[in-house]
């Protein structure tokens, strides 16, 4: 087959479990883009610990040109110091490159048995705001406070995507998550901001809940759910809840998406329990560089990917141990490049 392009994407392959997930990644996107005569050229940089190790910046300047010039990255996860130490990496390169809308898909893979099957859900998830952004200060010791931003601006742009996107892919339903009956200014506005939104979209049908009974009513019944559209804490938090129903953390992708620019990577973290033992599932990692590979309009490649991963799961011979499996990260990889072939 004649080579089509090379795409050059900035690689940070992040700390924990990431060098292992992202290296088993990019040998399956590699072995894939063979397979239908498309390059990828990886720039890799990290950020972090590590990175601040070697070159005294926790996010180099290199890193950020990269992203820049590329405009497409693929990130593994970053430890965040707990309490204390330096901002979160996810959080300042999502506010850098104004990557607005965090898109996560919680879709089960075929052979995996769980107490939810056939889920299909989507989490359109604010990326830059509210007391995710991290602004805190000491107004007197002992006294601390967290500034919960919410904008019109913010809000009504997360809305518009959740409905642009379930408009162009047929999706039926969006549920706005708020606690608007606490916080009557913040979420009371994101809420108008959804609901004016919503007029323009009269094929969607629209509902609101209360993010403590949307998690009650998600563990209850999932699957009156379509589109789940959040502010950016609960968000956070309802990924992690409905990766629960496909398998947990070890599978679902995610997107960060901004006019200029779009970041990969998983819902999941480093998870230092595991790092360094081959222990670790690349299959979140994996369909976060499908999400990729189609906004590159590298649908084939996509597809072969996407493809090999489903024939790996519904054989369900060579897993890992989060999903039941006895077979380690890189016997994974190499079952889904056998795959392609
Ligand atoms: P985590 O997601 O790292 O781990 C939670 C649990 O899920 C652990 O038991 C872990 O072993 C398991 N798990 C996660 N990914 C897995 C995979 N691919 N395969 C198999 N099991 C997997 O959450 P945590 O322990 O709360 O956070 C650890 C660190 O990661 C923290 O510093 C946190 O700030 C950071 N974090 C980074 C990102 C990111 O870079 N985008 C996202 C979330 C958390």
């Amino acid at each position: 087959m004649t080579t089509k392009k090379t795409h050059k994407i900035t690689l940070i392959p992040g700390d924990g479990i990431g060098p292992e997930v992202s290296g088993a990644v990019v040998k399956i996107v590699e072995a894939a883009g063979t397979a239908t005569g498309v390059k990828f050229e990886w720039h890799m940089h990290n950020a972090g610990a590590d990175a601040f190790e070697k070159t005294g910046e926790y996010i180099p300047k290199a890193l950020y040109e990269s992203i820049e010039e590329n405009r497409v990255a693929l990130k593994g996860p970053v430890t965040t110091p707990v309490g204390g130490g330096f901002t979160s990496i996810n959080v300042t390169l999502r506010q850098k490159f104004e990557l607005f809308a965090n898109f996560r898909p919680v879709k089960s893979l075929p052979g995996l048995k769980s107490k939810y099957p056939d889920i299909d859900l989507i989490i359109v998830r604010e990326n830059m705001e509210d007391l995710y952004a991290g602004l805190e200060h000491t107004v007197v010791p002992g006294v601390v406070q967290a500034l919960k931003i919410i904008t019109e601006k913010g809000s009504t742009r997360i809305a518009q995507f959740a409905f642009d996107y379930a408009r162009k892919h047929a999706r039926k339903k969006v549920h706005a998550i708020h606690k608007a009956n606490i916080m009557k200014l913040s979420d009371g506005l994101f809420l108008r901001c959804c609901r004016s939104v919503a007029e323009k979209f009269p094929e969607v049908e629209y509902k609101e809940h209360i993010v403590d009974n949307a998690c009650m009513q998600l563990v209850m019944n999932p699957y009156q759910y379509d589109i789940l559209l959040t502010e950016n804490l609960y968000g956070d938090i309802i990924s992690d809840l409905c990766s629960a129903f496909v398998g947990g953390l070890g599978l679902v992708p995610g997107a960060n998406l901004g006019t200029e620019c779009a970041i990969f990577e998983a819902v999941h973290g480093s998870a230092p329990d595991i790092a360094g033992k081959n222990m670790a599932n690349p299959t979140a990692l994996l369909q976060s560089a499908v999400l990729m590979l189609h906004h590159i309009n590298e649908g084939a490649t996509a597809e072969r990917v996407q493809t090999a991963l489903e024939q790996v799961y519904r054989e369900g011979k060579v897993l890992t141990k989060d999903v039941g499996g006895t077979s380690g990260t890189r016997e994974f990889a190499e079952a889904v490049v056998a795959a392609m072939e």
